[in-house]
């Protein structure tokens, strides 16, 4: 029996005049996606990407694969059969004997779009339900509450069929590509991964970058982050990390600066150099992992002071959000793992005893002026290595 992929988009069909833009890259996404896992062959057509796989052992690699691209909110695996009632009760008997399984409580739901089929949708549900009823021993037509919907859909070309509750759910959002570019300040913590895949979920393109105290941080902190990142390009394809070196900048604010400042003039020189990596890769907005409160440099006043030091907008999707909420979408996506183990980060290596929780710009600005940002800047920027991660 045929058997082929249905992945069903959501959002993009409200776009209206932008639709068939939208529809492209998504296909294009799905394509590159697959191009190294199977031989495929992929076409849109009524809000639904038909996925044939050419070896049918590599229908559930693929699907796993499709469960990760944004903009497709479901897919299934479903039956092909001609255009034909009698082909269609043949083909469910046999594509669904196990799930109709003695005393399961079942309905059928019926969708026409080929308004020629003979029969109307109520029809199609009475002729294959009754069929089916009569086939299966001890399974009981329940429309409340079945344990397995039985879905017909007429088409274009063929008629499919699949029991509902095996269709797995998608990513949903909007396909990458769909919504420009941000730079997404990656740390190895928890929090940065999952604020950098709410915003790729939005159909933004994602470029990382991570500030590396060598030898305060270990190579195998930089392994841990460029390890995110690939988890993280599993839903954006390739991502560009570029490592900023931070030793010397630290070592400055250090020596030079007050105890309880040193936090937050190093998070102004995170963004400022973010924000300049950002203009050169035509990168529209930043994005960091605060959630107000969770730390003394997440208070209000401190985010004041840390995002005044920027211009370009900053994202914070996470910062509604409570710890464990975050943790749960961290897991979800696969980087909680990888997150939590436990390598050193920058800003752990020079933290100050009691940081400011109430902070004022131009107390930090002044303690700032004992350095020369522009020059530590440059200096950092020049020395950059960009590293392509692709999915792990
Ligand atoms: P995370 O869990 O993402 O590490 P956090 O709770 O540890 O966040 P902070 O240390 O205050 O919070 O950092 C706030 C944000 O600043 C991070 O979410 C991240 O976006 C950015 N950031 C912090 N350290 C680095 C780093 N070494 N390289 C790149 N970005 C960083
Ligand atoms: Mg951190």
């Amino acid at each position: 029996m045929k058997e082929i992929i249905l992945a069903k988009y959501g959002e993009i069909i409200l776009k209206g005049g932008n639709r068939p833009r939208f529809e492209n890259i998504l296909m294009s996404n799905i394509k590159n996606a697959l191009r190294n896992v199977a031989e495929t062959r992929i076409r849109l057509a009524q809000a639904t990407v038909y996925v044939d796989v050419e070896d049918s052992g590599m229908i559930d690699v693929v699907m796993e694969r499709l469960s990760k691209i944004f903009g497709i909110v479901s897919i299934t695996r479903a039956a092909v059969c001609e255009k034909d009632i009698e082909d269609i009760k043949t083909t469910a008997r046999e594509y669904l004997k196990n799930d109709l399984t003695d005393g399961k409580r079942f309905k059928v739901e019926a969708k026409r779009s080929d308004k020629k089929f003979p029969l109307n949708s109520p029809q199609i549900c009475t002729e294959v339900g009754g069929f089916l009823d009569d086939e299966f021993e001890g399974i009981i037509v329940d429309v409340h509450e079945p344990d397995v919907t039985v879905k017909v859909e007429i088409r274009d070309y063929s008629a499919y069929v699949y029991a509902d509750q095996n269709k797995i759910q998608g990513q949903g959002g909007m396909p990458i590509g769909t919504g420009s570019k941000a730079t997404l300040l990656l740390s190895g913590g928890i929090d940065s991964p999952v604020a950098g895949h709410m915003i790729a979920k939005r159909g933004v393109e994602i470029d990382a970058v991570n500030f590396f105290s060598f030898p305060y941080t270990s190579e195998r902190a930089k392994e841990k982050v460029i390890s995110l990142a690939g988890i993280i390009a599993r839903y954006t394809s390739k991502i560009n990390l570029y490592i900023v070196p931070f030793t010397e900048i630290q070592l400055q604010i250090r020596d030079k600066c007050p105890e309880e400042h040193m936090t937050l003039v190093m998070r102004r020189f995170m963004m400022r150099i973010a924000e300049r990596l950002a203009y050169d890769h035509k990168s529209k907005a930043l994005i960091t992992g605060e959630s107000v409160g969770q730390v003394a440099s997440q208070t209000l006043a401190a985010l004041d002071v840390t995002n005044s030091a920027v211009d370009m907008p900053i994202l914070q999707p996470l910062i509604g959000m409570d710890k464990l909420e975050i943790i749960r979408r961290a897991e979800e996506i696969g980087t909680y793992e990888t997150s939590i183990l436990p390598y050193e980060d920058c800003c752990t290596v020079f933290t100050p005893k009691h940081p400011t929780t109430n902070p004022k710009r131009e107390n930090i600005e002044k303690s700032e002026r004992a350095l020369n940002v522009e020059e530590l800047i440059e200096a950092a920027l020049a020395n950059i290595e960009k590293i392509e991660v692709y999915p792990d």
